[in-house]
């Protein structure tokens, strides 16, 4: 997938007025291109921070608020109050404001100069008072927003800066974005269902479906040297089993996979798709599931949903976005069969055939076996086991009036045993706190039996983003407890309600 922090920005907005007369302001302009210039440099931030200026009236402000609206390469907007910035003056531009906000609660110098500090010292370091202020007037405007908090030059907070903006980055790359259904849901599937007009204007991703043999056409329209290409490529990338390879009894499937994949990217790339869905019951003239293909689409950055899930297609997309470059992966993931012997409970996750193999490191078995369910050949497939370490995995409900964010933390451990006769890839995990309280919690919630895993980004990302988009976000952490978590559920099912429309 193309670099989706290239081009992008972050402004750094700094609040004072003018009552502090030139030579202050002068001070105020120099130390918060320094603040700028802190986060600018912090390998941490993937985004280019462009330091604006001084902003000391209401007029200023709102025009401020309304170019970072207008301006598609800035995904979010950093504001910080060096002095008293009478809040009433950002009002207007507040109310405007639709670009992604982080308050940064900080100060030009780290230590006080106690034994020197005079009145021109306390005239220009006035964050302490300034920001809350202004976070009053956030608060009283109902603005989303992340709030961080200490020095600009230390990696906490800097870290934290980096987080918001992956989910800032994410955020715009939904705002646009374009899905394509291959033929409709899974029948009689509920959770895979939800209001795709809802989505386009919470999220503002376009959710349309093409019959599946629009896509029959694209495949078989591939040419046969493009197929060659990608039998190299897979010969040189995976453990290919002897009878695929060329030359070996099996390889014309190898080539329909192949010609699968091709297909796929020309009709995903003509239309300007970055996410996609599938539906075994509706193949047309598809003659095997497509599986191979599937896993190397989502390992090139594109979202996929199976049996039609559109919403997790979407957060597929997502979580590659927001954690392009980190190490890791991100996955479509289903819960599929427990390990359940008292203290040593386990969730296998796995799909049909369809999970990314960014989940690991090792090199994937491409192989062939019968698929079990449906009336095709047989697919091809990528088979590994998942890198153990620390994973999410977050869920997209419609709960009728809004959008639910189910996430769970887990630790990836793999599998208590080699796992011979398994033909699909998978993942081993231990949900926290425990596997019990999680998953009473993880049905208390409602949350999808299909997931995006990641092991790319970790809970603040989905916890910036569900500010960010305003959308419930429902944790299961180490610290869950089920009674409090019913609790949580039970009260943003009231303020959500309460909030509708606001
Ligand atoms: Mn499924």
């Amino acid at each position: 997938m193309d670099n989706p922090f290239e081009g992008r920005e972050i402004w750094f907005l700094t609040g004072s007025q003018d009552l502090y007369g030139e030579e202050t302001l002068q001070q105020v302009a120099e130390q918060s291109q320094e603040v700028a210039r802190h986060v600018e440099q912090s390998a941490e931030v993937s985004v280019r921070i462009v330091w604006k200026p001084v902003l000391k009236d209401t007029a200023s402000i709102r025009r401020a608020a309304l170019e970072a609206n207008a301006d598609d390469n800035c995904v979010g907007v950093i504001t910080w109050m060096h002095t008293f910035s009478p809040a009433k003056m950002w009002i207007t531009g507040l109310d405007a404001l639709r670009t992604p906000m982080l308050h940064l609660h900080t100060q030009a110098g780290m230590e006080l100069p106690w034994s020197d500090i005079d009145m021109d010292f306390m005239n220009l370091n006035q964050a302490a008072h300034g920001d809350r202020e202004f976070g009053y007037i956030a608060t009283r405007l109902g603005v989303a927003r992340k709030i961080v908090v200490g020095h600009a030059s230390t990696p906490d907070v800097q870290a934290q800066v980096g987080t918001w903006a992956r989910a800032a980055v994410g955020w715009a790359s939904l705002s646009g974005m374009k899905l394509a259904r291959f033929g409709d849901n899974m029948r009689n599937v509920a959770v895979t269902e939800g209001d795709k007009t809802e989505a386009e204007l919470r999220f503002g991703v376009s959710v349309n479906t093409w019959g599946v043999n629009d896509l029959v056409a694209a495949v078989d329209a591939v040419d046969e040297a493009t197929i060659d290409g990608l039998v190299q490529e897979y010969l040189d990338a995976y453990e290919v089993v002897p009878e695929l390879r060329p030359g070996g009894p099996r390889h014309e499937s190898l080539r329909y996979g192949a010609r699968q994949e091709a297909g796929m990217r020309s009709f995903l790339d003509a239309g300007g798709f970055s996410a996609f869905t599938t539906n075994f019951e509706d193949l047309g003239g598809l003659r095997q599931l497509p599986g191979l293909a599937v896993q190397r689409l989502m390992a090139d950055g594109y979202g996929f949903g199976a049996e039609g899930d559109w919403k997790t297609a979407i957060l597929v997309r997502l979580a590659k976005v927001m954690g392009y470059g980190l190490p890791g992966g991100a996955s479509l993931m289903e819960d599929y069969t427990y390990e359940l012997t008292p203290g040593k409970e386990k969730i296998l996750g796995a799909h049909m055939l369809e999970i990314c193999p960014s989940l690991t490191t090792s090199r994937p078995r491409l192989e062939i076996h019968p698929l079990g369910i449906g009336d095709r050949e047989d697919p091809v497939r990528l088979v590994f086991d998942t890198d153990p370490g620390e994973g999410l995995v977050v869920a997209l409900s419609d709960m009728r009036e809004r959008f639910r964010l189910v996430a769970n933390e887990v630790d990836i451990v793999g599998p208590d045993a080699e796992l011979p006769n398994l033909p699909v890839a998978r993942a081993v995990w231990v949900p926290r706190p425990d596997f019990t309280t999680s998953a009473r919690a993880w049905l208390t919630a409602g949350g999808a039996h299909h997931t995006v895993l990641t092991t790319q980004v970790g809970t603040e990302v989905f916890e910036d983003f569900a500010e960010i988009s305003r959308t419930e976000l429902a944790l299961i952490d180490s610290s869950t407890t089920v009674r409090a978590f019913q609790r949580e559920l039970r009260w943003n099912q009231m303020y959500y309600r309460m909030t509708a429309g606001a």
